[in-house]
């Protein structure tokens, strides 16, 4: 152990901000199944992931909590969507303090936007949902709208909805555009249940950004959809990672992005010494197991503490 002064090294201080983590829980009161590729999926049991989740932070007594999306499966019976979501959002209820929530494919396969991100008590401008928060001065959160440009969530003839099919018709030749057949290397992004983040919210995030810059704030940006093609798979991708990223690397206030939706987890360092990580999915967790974290900010590191499946991780800032 380094002692400088008398004083324990940064290895020991108190974090400057603690906040839980989880993402995809994907609840549904149906049987076991698995994912496209074979993957197990307990989609009863994740509701009990989520309930140990909440116990443990209400010990650990984070400042808040912070649900990267995928709250219920896309098979959850359309008759009980709403009860589902009702019961989830129940749970995370039961949490001692504030919960930022993020939509994600599976929600918007439930229930259209507008209703979602009334339930999630989501602050949105024009149905979308992106917004930030500085809980102490020298960090802000920022979460991303990954389905800003969406073919799902959207009534079936809003703009947005037309615009994100136009986008797909010309990247991606399968009838099922959730096919990433024939696409090659990162054009495997081009699918329907990905999305992307429009030009007001990449304006906007800009801003941020600037206004963090100003401030001397350090930055954690989420997104529920992976920023980085060396933390996820190509197929889990935001459809435009490399424009938000584009404005991201302007700055140099990010210091760790944050993600779900690409359930094995992952992480990176990007060219600009950005961390990536994406957190391990709360469905996949067999009977019994965990994966759910605490995310403690530091000065000059992200710590992620995770449960079980979800690995712990200390990511220290380039600069
Ligand atoms: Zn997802």
């Amino acid at each position: 152990m380094a002692y400088t002064n008398g004083i324990v090294s940064a290895q020991c201080k108190q974090p400057l901000l603690s906040f839980g983590v989880i993402s995809d829980v994907q609840y549904a009161d149906i049987p076991d199944g698995r994912s496209f590729l074979g993957v197990p999926r307990y989609y009863r049991h994740s509701i009990l992931v989520l309930q140990r989740a909440v116990q443990k932070w209400n010990e650990q007594k984070p400042k808040f909590v912070i649900n990267f999306g995928d709250i219920i499966d896309g098979f959850c019976p359309k008759d009980q969507s709403l009860s589902a979501i009702k019961k989830v959002i129940d749970e995370f209820n039961v949490f001692n303090g504030p919960v930022y929530h993020m939509i994600g494919n599976h929600c918007l396969y439930n229930l259209p936007r507008e209703k979602l991100l009334q339930m999630l008590n989501i602050p949105s401008i024009d149905g979308l949902a992106y917004y930030d928060f500085s809980p102490i001065p020298e960090y802000r959160i920022v979460v991303l709208d990954g389905y800003d440009i969406s073919a799902i969530g959207w009534p079936k003839d809003h703009e947005k909805t037309l615009k994100a099919l136009n986008f797909l018709r010309e990247r991606n030749p399968n009838s099922d555009k959730n096919s990433p057949n024939g696409l090659v290397g990162l054009e495997r992004r081009f699918l329907m249940f990905n999305g992307a983040v429009g030009k007001e919210q990449l304006e906007w995030l800009d801003h941020v950004l600037q206004d963090a810059t100003n401030s001397n704030q350090k930055v954690v940006v989420c997104c529920h959809l992976p920023l980085d093609p060396g933390a996820a798979t190509k197929e889990a991708l935001l459809w435009n990672y490399d424009e938000v990223m584009y404005v991201i690397h302007r700055y140099n206030c990010v210091k760790a992005c944050l993600a779900g939706h690409d359930h094995k987890g992952g992480h990176s360092v990007d060219s600009h010494g950005i961390h990536h990580r994406v957190l391990e999915a709360a469905l996949e967790c067999p009977p019994g197991t965990d994966a759910f974290g605490l995310v403690n900010l530091f000065d000059d590191r992200l710590q992620l503490a995770g449960a079980d499946r979800m690995e712990s991780q200390e990511m220290v800032f380039s600069c």
